[in-house]
């Protein structure tokens, strides 16, 4: 089991008071804290090795390209790729998506084409492909959830088609907490010849991640919702994918040639990685998998399901309180209303009494609107909460209760 004081320990920020409470950090899915070995990571690298990458003779340079490099190899491992050259550094997910909206648009979209996502998706899995959708003259078919927040998976079966070029999907959804069976997603689109790419943003940072059982062509996330730096994102493609797609930025490091006539471009995985990269940053990345890799995802998911569990129990004995998705397959994220109170107002008096939750539409509006709701008070969990926290949050929600009543 994990050791949660100890885990605890590892992040400075936890042990502060706001308000004069103790910080009762509940806002993960927003972004986790960092341990301090990824804070002094970033710290090292400027102290010792800062340098370019990939250009530099000199000691610092090469050693700055190794940890670099290391870092890559990291991530593949992390996620179970086949390649290291599969894995693109960007800076977060959303670029990552844009990324492949962008390329892959201009390379196999066409007018009458048709992008399929899921009415969950938070807008960074939206407007890319909208957008794209838009300049191309394609369509976007939406998948529709049931009231749990389930995918209708016959819905989904319905919308593909010959025109279908991509699915792209949430692999846990940031509003509901649903864990969606993408292996089913990418088993049917893959029945068609249709390639998926998965936002797993809200899925990584509580789940180990495979992308080779998944067997998806594209695999997003953010580094800062995992315990790492903010500034970091990953694009995982499949080899064969990252290879027919054209290059979404340019300029230096992606290049094999440059003349004023033509330039030619660089070999994966750095023709999808134009400009300095965020190095120090991605070397707290680098400290962080290895953090993560010492407690062992598959203890931390274990330790995080009970955690949940817990919550759920204690939230469903309030009888004002109201979930918003429900599925039985969940991960991280706890979506409710209070009845009588709007979730902002809530939100509101919790901070005062020391808990960081998330109020509002979670950039996931349609959710929302589906729902016909203008936000939720949201709860999400890391693996440094504990019972004792939740406890504390179940005890407070109630005496906001007694507060509007
Ligand atoms: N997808 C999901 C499911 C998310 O929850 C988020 C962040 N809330 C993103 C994408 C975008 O991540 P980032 O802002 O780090 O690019």
């Amino acid at each position: 089991m994990v050791d949660v004081e100890k885990i605890r320990a590892d992040f400075p920020i936890l042990h502060q008071q706001v308000y004069n409470n103790p910080l009762v950090y509940l806002d993960n899915a927003a972004t986790t804290q960092k341990p301090e070995v990824v804070i002094n990571a970033v710290r090292d690298y400027y102290l010792t090795v800062n340098s370019n990458i990939h250009r530099s003779v000199h000691y610092l340079g090469q050693q700055a390209t190794l940890a670099f490099e290391e870092s890559r190899q990291l991530v593949r491992e992390f996620i179970h790729a086949r390649h290291q050259h599969e894995i693109i550094f960007t800076k977060g997910a959303t670029e990552s998506i844009n990324l492949v909206a962008g390329s892959f648009g201009r390379q196999f979209v066409r007018e009458g084409d048709e992008i399929v996502i899921s009415a969950m998706e938070h807008h960074a899995n939206i407007v890319p492909w909208q957008l794209m959708c838009a300049e191309r003259g394609a369509n976007l078919r939406i998948i529709p959830f049931h009231p749990n927040g389930e995918l209708m998976m016959d819905a989904y079966r319905e919308l593909l088609n010959d025109n279908t070029r991509l699915v792209a999907v949430t692999h846990v959804s940031n509003a509901l907490g649903t864990i969606n069976p993408v292996k089913d997603v990418i088993a049917l689109a893959h029945g068609r010849g249709i390639p998926v790419l998965v936002d797993g943003a809200q899925a990584v940072p509580h789940m180990k991640v495979d992308v080779m059982e998944l067997d998806c062509e594209f695999y997003c996330f953010s580094a800062h919702k995992m315990y790492g730096p903010m500034g970091v994102g990953i694009l995982y493609g499949k080899e064969e994918w990252l290879n027919k797609l054209p290059p979404y930025q340019s300029g230096g490091e992606m290049i094999r040639n440059v003349t004023f006539e033509k330039s030619t471009f660089g070999d994966l995985p750095f023709k999808f990685e134009a400009g300095t990269p965020n190095v120090a940053d991605i070397l707290g990345f680098r400290a962080t998998l290895l953090y993560l890799n010492t407690i062992g995802m598959n203890r931390i998911a274990a330790y995080e399901e009970e955690l949940m569990k817990h919550a759920l129990d204690r939230l469903r004995a309030i009888p004002q309180v109201r979930l918003v998705g429900d599925s039985p397959h969940r991960a991280g994220v706890i979506s409710f209303l209070i009845e009588g109170i709007h979730p902002y107002d809530a939100g509101t008096v919790l901070d005062k009494m020391g808990f960081a939750v998330r109020t509002g539409h979670h950039c996931a509006q349609p959710v929302m609107d589906i729902y016909g709701i203008p936000g939720t008070v949201r709860i999400s969990l890391g693996l440094y909460n504990t019972r004792e926290e939740l406890n504390a949050f179940t005890d407070a929600l109630n005496r906001v209760i007694e507060m509007f009543r």
